[in-house]
């Protein structure tokens, strides 16, 4: 059940916020979850927050890498998330799709370099609102995974986010039916795509709290979560991650 439960921080937290943030989870947690659980503080508050969690079997992510080092300015490379504790990397997430304009070609060299420097990866994809509600959802993603896995040897950790742009911090959530159908379409479609055939694990993202997410986890192809505004709460996590273990895995 490793890394299933995965909270992205996105541009928040504070020094003193990331301490109360761990004596929160800390006491919510129960021990049989925390292997579960993954966190992907920014970048600054990598090396804090490995130390604040010290040993406690939580693993650290980086919300995104850059496919070089040397001279690039402003840019983070895997060596030095590495070397800050990573063991994993968020790439694709759509709000650096819109935001910072990054397209499914970076996506790919990102996942190409991260495979190659052995840094693992949570792939994001997921359809714009006018995409969903015109039925068009299973083209929009064969399309995202057809241009950044086609061909590629896939890791056998290699992870897909399923997001749905419009259910990110919304509150709004497709049904839980159809998250499962998609999760299912997303397997096949990364198996037939993929050089080796890989069937990845799917976690589902876009406004999961604690209160939807049992009924979230009883679904067969939901594998875990990715969690953004209800991540940023100790406790609110930690019940999240609580109520991932009764999925039995
Ligand atoms: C996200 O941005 O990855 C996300 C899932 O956000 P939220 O949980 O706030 O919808």
């Amino acid at each position: 059940m490793d890394r299933s439960i995965i909270g992205n921080w996105k541009s928040n937290g504070s020094l003193e916020l990331n301490k109360i943030w761990f004596k929160d989870f800390q006491e919510n947690i129960k021990d049989s979850a925390i292997s579960s659980t993954a966190i992907c503080p920014p970048y600054l508050y990598l090396d804090q927050v490995s130390n604040i969690i010290n040993k406690a079997n939580i693993s650290i992510g980086s919300q995104d890498i850059d496919i070089s080092n040397g001279a690039r300015t402003g840019s983070i490379s895997i060596e030095a998330c590495k070397d800050l504790g990573c063991q994993f990397s968020i790439i694709g997430h759509s709000e650096r799709r819109t935001l910072f304009g990054e397209t499914d070609l970076n996506v790919r060299e990102k996942l190409l370099v991260a495979q190659d420097k052995k840094m693992s990866i949570v792939m994001c994809i997921g359809e714009p609102e006018e995409d969903y509600l015109s039925g068009n959802t299973k083209d929009y993603l064969f399309n995202q995974i057809n241009k950044t896995i086609k061909n590629v040897d896939l890791a056998e950790d290699f992870t897909i986010a399923y997001e749905p742009i419009w259910a990110i911090g919304t509150g709004k959530l497709p049904k839980m039916h159809e998250i499962n159908t998609i999760h299912k379409y997303i397997k096949d479609i990364v198996q037939s795509t993929s050089k080796n055939s890989m069937v990845p694990k799917v976690i589902y993202g876009g406004s999961v709290t604690s209160e939807n997410a049992e009924e979230l986890f009883k679904e067969d192809c939901v594998d875990g979560a990715l969690i953004g505004g209800a991540s940023l709460n100790g406790k609110e996590f930690a019940k999240i991650a609580n109520q991932f273990l009764n999925k039995g895995l």
